[in-house]
């Protein structure tokens, strides 16, 4: 009976946290992982048993009977609905701690990686109001909580907010978001506001109509504001319309720009933006350095954090003046510029070219001389005769996407062997698996975990290699 399917478990304990935001919980010595991010350690809950396999099982929670005595207060009232800021109910220390162990646990258990030494991991200083991009949706099919569905009192169905996980068409209406500061709440409730009263149709997701789509939302330490909205109808009197008492509400705006889809999906990437007012693009600083963000370029989302996390990179690195340095998914150039004043050379290699477009640029708008940057697919690009091209680098700085390194660019790295390796890692899983190929040549120096994002379960390693003697 025991290992039978959709089980359910009266109450129960969760034991500890185990990696990607999941839980742990043991049944008669059944080792169950538990869905739900929105629970801690010392709840008591009640759960379904939904996959049983040979080492462990894997579940659902569908009620907490009884908080635990070390959860806080969460600050935000979308806590439990929203996608986002699941941790809140978990001291920030606690946080911390988990993550690093987490780290800890999948390079000493996966990848059964000898490490030299683990520096605490850092954490962010800002904690809320962290984020320097949002994104809103705008559905005619709004979330209701059980409160207003009981209440029942006629609510408009129209929402201007995030969507909820696994339920694509619904959105939840956020009335104040803890992670992007000023003036994002007020220009999401400015959106809200005026399609409410301008009566034209908030997005039906489902049958793939209406007026409104969704806004983003950028903000820079310069003080530089980025709005882009995005509507799928072709009437530019209308959008000119909401855009203008957008200006005129907040003159601070200095990138205004829109995009017309009428897609049946909300991906821009293949659309050209229109710039409306403004600028083009907004401007970050690092370190005297300046990075151009335009409406479609990538940029780390905490940038404080971001600058303390390149950091840490530079230094593991530790460039001299002859060094030819490789920076491996180098998006729009960020490190390979931050880093480019202490090298002989660098190269950068990005699999989207609008990306090493923007890294082109934020090389030449810095001065910055000794850069060069590739598109392509790290697997086809990066090859041996790449590397007779451009010479073997000194030091390689990698930063890939979650699904880590593909095999053939780890055994390249073996073959061509640079003294050092930075590897920043937003994913400890691949990291561990890449970390473990790399072991034939390369010892893990020291690791030093960083809290890119708090209240949430992600977190980024860098870890420095170096090659054995
Ligand atoms: N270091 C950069 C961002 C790295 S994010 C910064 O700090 O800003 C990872 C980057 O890897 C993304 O820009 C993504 O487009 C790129 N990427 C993902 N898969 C890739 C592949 N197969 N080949 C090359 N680049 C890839």
């Amino acid at each position: 009976m025991k290992k039978n399917k959709n089980r359910i478990i009266e109450n129960i304990e969760i034991l500890d946290f185990a990696a990607e935001g999941k839980c742990i919980v043991k049944n008669d010595g059944e080792v169950i992982f538990v869905e739900g991010s929105n629970v801690c350690p010392g709840d008591e809950v009640k759960m379904v048993v939904s996959k049983s396999k040979k080492k462990f099982s894997e579940g659902r929670i569908l009620a907490i009977n009884k908080f635990s005595k070390d959860r806080i207060e969460p600050f935000c009232s979308h806590f439990g609905v929203c996608g986002g800021c699941k941790w809140q109910h978990i001291p920030y220390e606690k946080q911390l701690e988990q993550k690093q162990k987490q780290v800890f646990d999948q390079l000493t258990r996966i990848g059964k990686v000898e490490i030299g030494e683990i520096i605490p991991i850092l954490g962010s200083e800002k904690t809320t109001f962290y984020r320097n991009k949002l994104e809103y949706t705008f559905s005619n099919s709004r979330w209701l909580t059980n409160e207003e569905v009981n209440s029942g009192k006629k609510i408009s169905k129209d929402a201007l907010g995030f969507h909820i996980p696994k339920r694509f068409e619904k959105v939840l209406p956020v009335n104040k978001c803890y992670l992007q500061g000023d003036p994002s709440n007020a220009i999401r409730d400015f959106f809200r506001d005026y399609a409410h009263d301008s009566g034209l149709p908030f997005y039906d997701h489902v049958a793939h109509q209406g007026f409104f789509r969704n806004v983003m939302i950028r903000t820079a330490s310069t003080g530089e504001i980025m709005v882009v909205l995005q509507v799928a109808d072709e009437d530019t009197s209308k959008i000119e319309e909401v855009l203008n008492a957008l200006v005129e509400k907040f003159p601070n705006i200095t990138s205004l720009n829109y995009f017309i889809n009428k897609k049946r999906n909300d991906s821009y990437f293949d659309l050209e933006p229109v710039n409306f007012y403004g600028l083009p693009y907004i401007t970050e600083e690092m370190e005297g350095l300046k990075f151009r963000i335009g409406v479609k370029s990538f940029y780390q989302t905490n940038s404080e954090q971001a600058y303390n996390l390149y950091k840490i990179v530079r230094d593991f690195a530790q460039i001299s003046e002859d060094d030819l340095v490789y920076d491996l998914y180098t998006g729009t150039g960020t490190i390979a510029n931050f880093v480019a004043k202490k090298a002989n050379r660098v190269v950068g290699i990005e699999y989207i070219e609008a990306a090493v477009d923007d890294a082109r640029i934020n090389s030449e708008l810095n001065g910055i001389e000794n850069t060069s940057f590739f598109a392509g697919d790290m697997a086809k690009i990066f090859t041996d005769e790449f590397i007779s091209q451009n010479g073997k680098p000194d030091i390689v700085i990698a930063d890939p996407p979650r699904a880590g390194m593909d095999k053939p660019v780890c055994e390249l790295l073996l073959r061509i062997a640079p003294k050092r390796i930075v590897y920043v890692s937003c994913n400890p899983g691949t990291q561990a698996r890449d970390l473990a190929i790399l072991s034939e040549k390369y010892e893990v120096e020291k690791i030093n975990p960083v809290d890119m994002f708090p209240h949430t379960f992600h977190v980024e390693n860098v870890a420095s290699l170096i090659l054995k003697s």
